[in-house]
């Protein structure tokens, strides 16, 4: 239910199958990050109400884990369909809240469809498997192992804001169709796109109870829901500081991180450095770098580092920069206390003796696109994720160089390895310690059946539509004594 006053809708919140509103009475504005007007409202909602939130789970998990596999797949292909159906709804939400042009949030929402779909197939695809006693020593044939995968119970769900719809429904969908049900709390600003997910789930016909989706800052509800006893799970993305919180508050629950990165891109002497270039540019500035997996630092072979500068100088120069409403790359970020926190950065750097190669201009939220030379480890820049238009390059002197300041850095998501040489490219991979390394590419997730890990600082188990599912289930093993 939404009701809408001057202009300002009030968005209701979802619970046991009804759009309700908060017996608090209090709302929470959602200011556009670009517009600076208030978009929506969303419910601050009680933990009396989170309490009924997960008793509705907990009674409608009973009767979901008991349908058939088949039966859930209906469901969620129609959830599917209906999200393609309100692409351009949805999609102008995604722009408007969270500063995304219109073309990548339309593609959000249907790689989310894509997603959904993928996820349904997997699992209808995914079998247990049987084991004879007897091949262990002294074991005997008579008995029989049957292991298959049973849901956890209830997920709660906490997605980040930059990908509102795709990073909720990453943890709904295989949470869904393994039988499990779900609390979904979206990051506050994102809470609009998520609620407008779900209207798109209500209009599926998803059975009542299963998918509650509670609104309220992480700060104000986070912890009451991650301490609750009735979650079974935490699917979580987020930033890192968030993540080690909630893992030391979440005890002995099932936990999936993903968390914030540092992604190097490596140049070695030998590689094609339009073409790095090329990729270095949309991994590090799509979205205004607001993106996990953006290349967060360059790491050249000084013999090819002014080439390198002089190529990336350009291509930065060639970047739309403004309004998601015009397409642009380079947007506003979502607040300005991440716009002022690039500015230290970039002011820590410059004082230690960082160039400005091009940028380094501000606007209220919006940062223009930022390369800084000479950046050394004495720098912030060097090792905190900004979240922003911003890029440290760093010269070193051998491959070698490169990969130990790669694994210096308290993260581990992704990296790419910019080289002619697939030797030279594979030795570098096999000595970075990430999730998963690019080789000449743009580090990005996805596609999304690919198994999607953060090591270290950037998270704990693994994404990827197959590890999602088994992230969400357990083995549970019948053991069958023959007479
Ligand atoms: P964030 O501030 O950590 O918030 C993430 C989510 O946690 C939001 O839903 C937030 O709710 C919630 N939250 C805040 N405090 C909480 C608490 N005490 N208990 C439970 N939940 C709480 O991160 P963000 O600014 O939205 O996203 C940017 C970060 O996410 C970056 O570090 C980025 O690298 C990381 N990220 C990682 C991946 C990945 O796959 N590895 C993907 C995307 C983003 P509120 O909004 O209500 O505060």
């Amino acid at each position: 239910m939404t009701t809408t006053v001057l202009n300002v809708s009030t968005y209701s919140f979802y619970l046991n199958g009804e759009w309700k509103e908060s017996k608090s009475g209090q709302t929470i504005d959602i200011v556009s990050p670009y517009r600076h007007d208030v978009i929506g409202k969303v419910q601050a909602i009680t933990k009396e109400e989170v309490d009924e939130a997960v008793h509705a789970a907990q009674k409608a998990q009973k009767g979901w884990a008991e349908i058939s596999l088949q039966e859930r797949a209906k469901y969620l292909y129609n959830w599917a369909d209906e999200l393609v159906r309100m692409q351009s709804e949805i999609a102008e939400i995604i722009m408007k809240e969270v500063g995304k042009s219109l073309k990548d949030a339309r593609n959000e929402v249907v790689r989310t469809a894509d997603f959904i779909r993928y996820t349904v197939e997997e699992a209808l695809h995914m079998n247990g498997e049987s084991m004879k006693g007897d091949s262990f020593p002294g074991g005997s044939k008579s008995k029989v192992a049957i292991v298959e995968r049973v849901p956890l119970g209830v997920v709660l769900a906490i997605p980040p804001f930059n990908y509102p719809v795709n990073l909720a429904a990453a943890k709904l969908a295989p949470a869904l169709i393994s039988g499990n049900a779900v609390i979904f709390k979206p990051a506050t600003q994102g809470a609009i796109s998520g609620i407008k997910m779900i209207e798109a789930l209500h209009q599926a016909g998803i059975p009542q109870g299963l998918v509650n989706v509670v609104t309220g800052r992480g700060s104000v509800i986070g912890d009451y829901l991650v301490e609750h006893k009735g979650i079974n799970m935490i699917s979580f993305t987020g930033g890192t500081n968030t993540g080690t919180q909630l893992a030391k508050k979440a005890g002995m629950i099932p936990l999936v991180l993903e968390l914030g990165g540092k992604d190097p891109g490596i140049v070695c002497e030998d590689a094609d450095l339009q073409e790095a270039a090329k990729h270095i540019i949309s991994g590090a500035f799509s979205y205004s770098g607001q993106r996990c997996t953006a290349i967060k630092r360059v790491l050249v072979h000084e013999k090819v580092a002014n080439e390198l500068v002089n190529i990336l100088k350009e291509e930065v120069h060639k970047l739309s920069v403004g309004s998601p409403e015009d397409g642009c790359t380079i947007v506003p970020l979502i607040d300005s206390k991440a716009a002022d926190f690039i500015q230290i950065l970039i002011a820590d750097a410059l004082g230690k003796g960082a160039e400005v190669v091009t940028g380094n201009k501000r606007e209220g939220n919006l940062i223009y696109p930022t390369l800084l030379d000479d950046v050394n480890d004495t720098m912030r820049v060097a090792w905190e994720e900004p979240f922003g238009p911003v890029l440290p390059i760093i010269r070193v002197s051998s491959d070698q160089e490169a990969v130990d300041i790669a694994n210096e850095s308290e993260f581990g998501l992704q990296a790419s390895v910019f080289t002619k040489d697939i030797n030279k490219a594979f030795s570098i991979a096999n000595k970075i310690e990430v999730g998963s390394v690019q080789i000449n590419g743009r580090t990005e997730r996805g596609p999304d059946h690919f198994p999607f890990i953060g090591v270290k600082g950037s998270g704990m188990g693994a994404q990827g539509i197959r590890k999602s599912i088994e992230s969400m289930t357990r083995e549970k093993v019948t053991v069958l004594n023959l007479q």
